[in-house]
């Protein structure tokens, strides 16, 4: 059994077996390799297209397939995902996805990302018929009230994008 995380990453000695639980699809897995590709090697490309085989399916990868989405840049895909979502497993305004948002930082926060700069003018948010900046994004108490269930998400993707791209993306605080 492997107990330390690098015994998984590329070289490390659990990484055959780890490749095939990859291969195969194994949702734990390509989640746990696409938040490395993304915070270790920001190689954004590489993890969403990685993503998408479990996109609509699973409710945490396409929530954070749409993130990365933004991420990138590529507000059409990220609209996409957002309304499979909604469709599939939740709208985007409820406590869970809150929850799901809260442990999706937490958990890019374990690979220590570098917060470079790379890719930091690329984050769009989608803004079309069903999926929109929320209006009360910006309009919360900065310190004590900083966001809502309804710009949860939006805060979420601006999060994720500052602690893989860079420091530019950081909260108006
Ligand atoms: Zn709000």
């Amino acid at each position: 059994m492997c107990h330390d995380p690098n015994d998984i990453f590329i070289g490390g000695r659990c990484r055959s077996f780890f490749e095939k639980c990859l291969n195969v699809g194994n949702i734990d897995v390509v989640l746990f390799e696409i938040l490395h590709l993304a915070s270790r090697h920001r190689d954004l490309e590489a993890a969403v297209a990685l993503l998408e085989q479990n996109v609509p399916i699973d409710v945490e990868s396409t929530l954070t397939y749409g993130v990365l989405n933004v991420c990138l840049g590529d507000e059409v895909k990220a609209s996409e995902a957002f309304q499979q979502f909604i469709q599939h497993h939740d709208h985007l305004h409820s406590e869970r996805v809150r929850q799901m948002c809260n442990e999706l930082e937490w958990k890019l926060s374990w690979y220590h990302p570098e917060q470079m700069d790379t890719y930091a003018n690329t984050l769009k948010y989608p803004n079309d018929k069903v999926i929109k900046e929320p209006d009360c994004a910006y309009d919360h108490d900065p310190f004590f009230d900083r966001f809502c269930n309804a710009c949860n998400v939006f805060w979420t993707a601006r999060n994720v994008c500052r602690m893989i791209l860079g420091p530019s993306m950081m909260l108006p605080i």
